[in-house]
């Protein structure tokens, strides 16, 4: 069995974007692993194709396709125009792959967002699986926002009293949980919903999660989509979270926390792509600083809009900082999490963020910014219990609150549940677990 699956390929189509590609590369680490060749089909080249943990991979990075087309459009019109662009360069990949390597190309993985995927795998005969790098919640949520009447859905979204209201069927999620706003104007949203969820001829759907955290969403996609739904994750402990960071980690916050009191330092990051206005990030500073709790933060260059990186930030906000806290551009964000003086995550909640977070049993501030953020936020809150949802304006006595709920008040409780989850989550992805047996089948199925 092992020796048929070595000479099988595996090509996958990742997004470009932080988010999308490090599951993707976890993926592939973990089918590798299972004796799969594997090849990546790069939209541009990246640290991840020259990185020493992908040596055994294969790339494939088309010359004729340029992302400078891509610059200055929103996310919606982004992942419209990349699928259009693509569709050609991927096709002669497939082609030159098949006749020089004779290769014998078991399926083609490819991201939801990148759909265009579907058609080409077809053209040439093979098998396509979608993968979904968010939440099996978030995924539902998208299959049924397709769905939705676009006119009579704004009406209820404008209406104050609605925003609190449970949205029919997707208990607890409320109106203002879903997976919308800034993303772009709302009959594009749909749109894209409709083409990413819409999976005609794939022949099965992976999903970054386990069982036992998205049991009914699961349940409900496995009755809906009518094609196997494999729930493999997480996949950074199942493959032991190989680096697919785009940017280069700074490793002195490691030594800093080192200095740092056990389960005392909240940890602050908003991801790849969240934007924060200079006035916000004032009023968390001094929100942090009174809270009296020491605090790595990364700030991303270019995430203050018109700032390189903290240029703009005024004298306060570096005596604020200085005083207990440590800024970098980029953390290894899992090393950090799991080291003892962490004793919270600040977070936008996106879907890696989250699963890296119950990973390592830290309890969570929730500030999500748009997209799946809030649909994940909302679990975090109140369904799994490990976090506290901050809310409405950023105000910097809301931030101490939230501070020392996390860390004094609640943070016991918070962390005793977000542990219990992180042990369900190991046993998952270990032998004979959930998750492990669910990777298993897909491989079995091909
Ligand atoms: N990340 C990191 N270092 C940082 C901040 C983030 O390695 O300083 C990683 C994080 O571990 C996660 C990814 O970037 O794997 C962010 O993905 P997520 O889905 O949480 O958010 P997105 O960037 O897609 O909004």
């Amino acid at each position: 069995m092992e020796e048929n699956r070595i000479k099988r390929r595996i090509v996958l189509v990742p997004v470009s974007a932080q988010g999308h590609v490090t599951p993707m590369m976890q993926l592939g680490k973990a089918l590798h692993l299972k004796g799969f060749s594997i090849t990546v089909f790069l939209t541009q080249y990246n640290r991840v194709s020259s990185s020493k943990d992908f040596s055994d991979f294969h790339f494939l990075i088309p010359q004729s396709l340029t992302e400078s087309d891509l610059k200055n459009l929103g996310a919606v019109e982004f992942l419209m125009k990349l699928n259009q662009i693509c569709e050609s360069g991927f096709k002669q990949c497939l082609s030159q792959l098949l006749q020089e390597q004779g290769d014998d190309i078991a399926c083609v993985v490819y991201d939801e967002y990148m759909f265009f995927s579907q058609d080409a795998a077809m053209e040439f005969q093979l098998p396509s699986v979608v993968f979904s790098t968010t939440s099996a919640t978030a995924f539902v949520c998208r299959s049924v926002l397709a769905k939705v009447n676009a006119e009579s859905f704004l009406i209820d979204m404008k209406d104050p009293e609605t925003q609190d209201k449970v949205f029919p069927g997707l208990h607890p999620l409320r109106y203002k949980d879903l997976p919308i706003s800034a993303f772009g104007p709302l009959e594009s949203v749909i749109k894209l919903y409709s083409k990413a969820v819409n999976i005609r001829t794939a022949s099965a759907v992976i999903i970054n999660s386990a069982s036992y955290l998205e049991s009914s969403s699961l349940a409900w996609l496995q009755r809906e989509l009518q094609v196997p739904v494999y729930p493999i994750g997480p996949l950074h402990i199942a493959a032991s979270a190989p680096c697919s960071s785009l940017l280069e980690e700074d490793r002195s916050c490691i030594e800093w926390l080192d200095k740092q009191k056990p389960s005392s330092v909240v940890y602050i990051s908003l991801g790849s792509l969240a934007l924060m206005e200079i006035k916000d990030m004032l009023e968390m500073a001094w929100g942090l600083s009174n809270s009296n709790q020491p605090f790595l933060w990364v700030i991303r260059p270019g995430s203050i809009p018109g700032s390189e990186w903290t240029e703009t930030l005024p004298e306060e906000f570096s005596k604020l900082i200085s005083e207990r806290g440590y800024i970098v551009k980029w953390a290894p964000q899992i090393e950090v999490l799991r080291h003892p003086a962490v004793g919270g995550f600040w977070s936008h909640c996106g879907w890696n963020s989250t699963l890296e977070s119950i990973a390592e049993g830290v309890p969570m501030i929730c500030k999500p910014f748009t997209g799946d953020q809030r649909v994940n936020a909302r679990y975090i809150d109140s369904v799994w219990r490990i976090g506290v949802l901050l809310q409405g304006e950023m105000e910097k006595e809301t931030v101490e609150r939230a501070v020392k709920m996390l860390i004094v008040d609640e943070g016991v409780d918070m962390r005793k549940r977000a542990n219990e989850l992180k042990e369900k989550l190991e046993a998952s992805v270990r032998s004979g677990g959930s998750s492990c047996s669910s990777l298993e089948h897909f491989i079995n199925s091909l």
